[in-house]
Parts: structure tokens; sequence; C-alpha cells
């Protein structure tokens, strides 16, 4: 497959067409997607009509932008103007949305093609896309086991070649944790950096938007599209964006590395993560970085904190399914009351994992127990951010595993919530920090499942960590190629 970039400048220089690049993605989909299911909806005849306008626009001469044909797939909590929103979830039935995201505008105005709507768990709620109302995703490199969560639609289409692009949310490891199982990039943008307009709210202090690409230059690209000031989102920042694409080639020399001890030690972490971080070190020091370990103490606490602020804020949120203003009504009995459709509508609405979190984020925001649960973890959140800031003091960016191993066999976790939970354990401390990371695909395990490491920056330091990131896979061992990927061209 050729990268984005590259699709892009040969649709841009008229030698090729983008009708032509959306027809090999389509066959792969049409081939693979009924083993895969990465998609709640495949848009064929809106992405054959957006490839043709960008085709026109290439022989009236006009340049239709950055991603020229580029397939993007889209993360099914990102609104589509007139095109069903799930959230993968049973209680937005029905629902399309009067407006676009402010990225899905972002995109095609760049000339992107949009080949469909991602699944993920549901809300963006867990690890493995398997809390979805629509049934899982299954990883592309084997298709037993999950590709990781709650993006893990986007990060599976991108890894099985059914679209170039992806974007996902990360509230709390979505876009790297499932790019590691899935052995793609994914980032997590600094929060502000890129606009939540259109993004359906789970927790808001701690939702981004951000990029999956299969190698570094297209996940920075596609972050450099979608970022940038929106005046329909107040939590946006107003500085220009960063250029996360501006240092790619600059190499590691002299550049301050430090490995985080409490991340690289975490509960959970299987050997060959270990591993493969310590090669990743080494890779990085043999390309002339300083690498070193470094002690961020109340990363430790991170996940504690993360499962009490993210519930809390996603009781909030949820509170608008009610079956007045979106999607799903039930109406249990014809003279049922206010009271009784709310509560037939939200119990039959809601998958498990989604009714556990707003159990726990009203407990944890409740009269008496406010202070104890979801004040002490703000106060932990902001230990947090001051040790990550102590770390930046000393260090470029930081080094830790993405997740604690590689893709693990579909239904292994979905008894045991706390276990699906540990997944998270090195990606929360970003998401808390509002600190920006990206997971690179570094290594495998022993049956040759991809593996991913986590470069970590400093709040707007995407151009240096996207600079280290390419070192990294300029250095990793040839990542493995799911077969479906091959299809209709080399890899
Ligand atoms: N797995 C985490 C959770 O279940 C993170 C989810 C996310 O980033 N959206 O909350």
């Amino acid at each position: 497959m050729t990268s984005a970039i590259e699709t892009a400048a040969r649709v841009r220089a008229g030698e090729g067409r983008a009708a032509d690049v959306l027809e090999e993605h389509l066959a792969r989909i049409a081939a693979h997607e009924s083993e895969v299911h990465a998609f709640n909806l495949v848009l064929v005849e809106q992405a054959r009509a957006a490839a043709a306008a960008v085709d026109e626009a290439v022989a009236a001469g006009r340049d239709p932008g950055r991603l020229a044909g580029v397939p993007v797939a889209l993360k099914d909590n990102l609104c589509t103007r007139g095109i069903p929103t799930t959230c993968s979830s049973r209680i937005l039935d029905g629902w399309k949305p009067p407006y676009d995201a402010t990225v899905v505008r972002r995109l095609v105005d760049a000339g992107a093609v949009i080949v469909g709507k991602t699944n993920l768990d549901e809300f963006a709620m867990g690890s493995s896309t398997e809390n979805s109302a629509f049934g899982p995703t299954r990883n592309p490199h084997d298709l037993g086991r999950v590709p990781g969560g709650s993006s893990g639609g986007s990060a599976a289409a991108v890894a099985a070649g059914f679209a170039a692009l992806g974007l996902g949310s990360d509230t709390g490891g979505s876009i790297r944790q499932p790019a590691s199982l899935c052995g793609v990039v994914g980032a997590k943008p600094t929060y502000g950096l890129v606009s939540r307009y259109g993004l359906v709210a789970f927790a808001s202090s701690l939702d981004q938007i951000g990029p999956f690409g299969l190698d570094v230059a297209d996940a920075a690209l596609l972050l450099d599209v979608i970022a940038g000031p929106d005046s329909l989102d107040s939590t946006c920042m107003p500085d220009p964006p960063v250029q996360a694409s501006s240092r790619l080639g600059a190499g590691v020399d002299g550049l301050r590395v430090g490995v985080v001890e409490e991340l690289a030690s975490a509960e959970g972490l299987t050997p060959p993560v270990g591993i493969c971080l310590r090669e990743a070190a080494e890779a990085l020091a043999a390309a002339g970085a300083k690498v070193d370990e470094v002690s961020v103490p109340a990363t430790v606490y991170g996940l504690s904190a993360y499962y009490l602020i993210a519930p809390a804020e996603a009781s909030s949120n949820l509170a608008r399914y009610d079956g007045v203003r979106y999607g799903k009504r039930i109406v249990p009995s014809p003279d049922a009351d206010l009271t009784e459709m709310y509560l037939a509508t939200r119990s039959e609405g809601f998958g498990a994992e989604v009714k556990r979190r707003i159990m726990l984020g009203t407990y944890a925001l409740s009269a008496g127990y406010y202070d104890a649960y979801y004040g002490q973890a703000q106060r932990v959140r902001t230990l947090i951010l001051r040790d990550f800031e102590a770390a930046y003091r000393d260090f470029d960016v930081l080094l830790a595993p993405t997740a604690p191993g590689s893709a693990f066999p579909l239904g292994e976790k979905t008894a045991d919530p706390l276990l699906m939970y540990l997944n998270d354990v090195c990606t929360v401390p970003s998401n808390l920090a509002g600190h920006p990371a990206v997971s690179v695909p570094f290594g495998t395990d022993h049956a040759g499942l991809p593996l991913g490491v986590q470069v970590l920056a400093p709040a707007l330091g995407e151009a240096v960590m996207f600079q280290v990131a390419a070192a990294l896979e300029a250095a990793a061992p040839a990542p493995p190629v799911p077969a479906m990927r091959r299809m209709g061209g080399p890899a």
C-alpha cells in the first residue's frame, strides 16, 4: 500500500485518480470486512461521489488539498450531517446529526474521501471494541483477537487497508492502545489542539480526537490537517497550531529521552513489552539521544483517578439520552408517565459497561462522597501534572509502553471489568495531564503480534514527539503486515 502522503501527491499531480484509490480500498472492504467488522456503515456512494469531485477538481486545474483522494475512516462518535452516528449504542438508533464535526469539515476541505463510520466500544467506554451494541471488531492480524479499543474499528480499518487514515477519540488511551494492538501509529494530541465540536462527549476534560496512520508521517499530516482554533469549541486553543510534521527528518541527536520507571514496571506488563521498550530506548540512544530513567511518581495513581473522573463526567454527559431528544424512545405502556419512559429507554438503550460507568460516576459525585472520590481524584490529577512538568525540566520527551501486552483473544477480559481497565495503565496519565502521546509500532510478541511503544511530550510538544516517533519507526524491526492488506498491490 502506498502511504497517504504519496497518494495525495499523486492525485494532486494528476498522476493517479482518487476514484482508483478508492476502488482499491473498497475491494479490500468487499473481500474482508465481513470477517473484521471494522465499520458500522460503509459510505460507498458518498465516497465515490467525493472521489469523483476530487478528480474533477484536479482535471479543472484546482488543488483539492493536502489529503486529495485519501480514504479516511471515521470513528462512529464523530458527527456526520445526515448520516447515522451511533456511538455503537442502541440509544442513538435512527439519529442523524444535523451538522458535521469540525474535524469532518476539515477532512473534506483537504480533499479526503470518507469511506465509512467505524465500530467502537459503546460511547468509547472500553479497551477491546467488544462493548459495541453491534458486535465486536476483530484484529486483522488474528481474527480470534480483539483490535483494542475503544477506537478498534478505525485502528483495524487502517491495519487492514480498508482506509489509508483513520480518526479516533482518546479519553484514556482509545487511540494509542488499539494502534499498538493493530500495529499502526496512533496519537492523542494536546488537550485543546483539535476541536471537539461534533465529537459525542464521553469525559469532556479528557476527550481528544486524533489520527491513525500506517506510518508516523501520515499520522502527523492528518493531525496537521485537523488541528487548530475553532470558534465552535470553547476548549479549543486560540493559538496557532503546532506543526506535528515540522521536524520529522531531524533525527534525535542530543535530545533527552526519559524512560518512565513507574510505567515501565506497571502492573500486568507482559515480558515482551518490557523487551520492546528496552530495545526502543537502546535504538534512540544509538541514534544519538541521551536516554535515562526518570521517575514520574504520581502516575501510579493514574488509573484510580481516571476511573473516578471519567465516569463522573460520563454520568453527567450521558444524562441527555433520555428518550426525549435523541434516537431511541421506549414507551413501556400506553399510560406510562415520563419517569417510566426515561427508565425503559435508558434500561434498554444502554449496554452493561455504560450503565456501570453511569453508576460509578453518579456515586463518585454524590453528596457525602464527592470530596472523598471525585475531589481526591482531581487532586491526584494535579499531582500527575506537576510530576510530568518536573520530568520535562530534564527531558524533551518520555518513553513508556503503550499497552501491557499484545492483542488478546476475544472474550478473555469481558467478564472482569478491572482486568479490562488495566489495559489503560500506561495511557491514562497523558489524558489526565492534557499532554500529547503517540504509539509507534516497535517489535512483536512471541506469536508475531505487533506491539507499540509510546512517546510522551509536554503540552504542545507534538513536533518533538513526532520527531522522536519517526526515529523510533526508522529503527524498528519491520512491522507485521496482515495478509488482507497485501491484497490489490504490494504492501
Ligand atoms: N479504555 C478506557 C475506558 O474505557 C479509555 C477509553 C477511551 O479513551 N475512550 O475508559
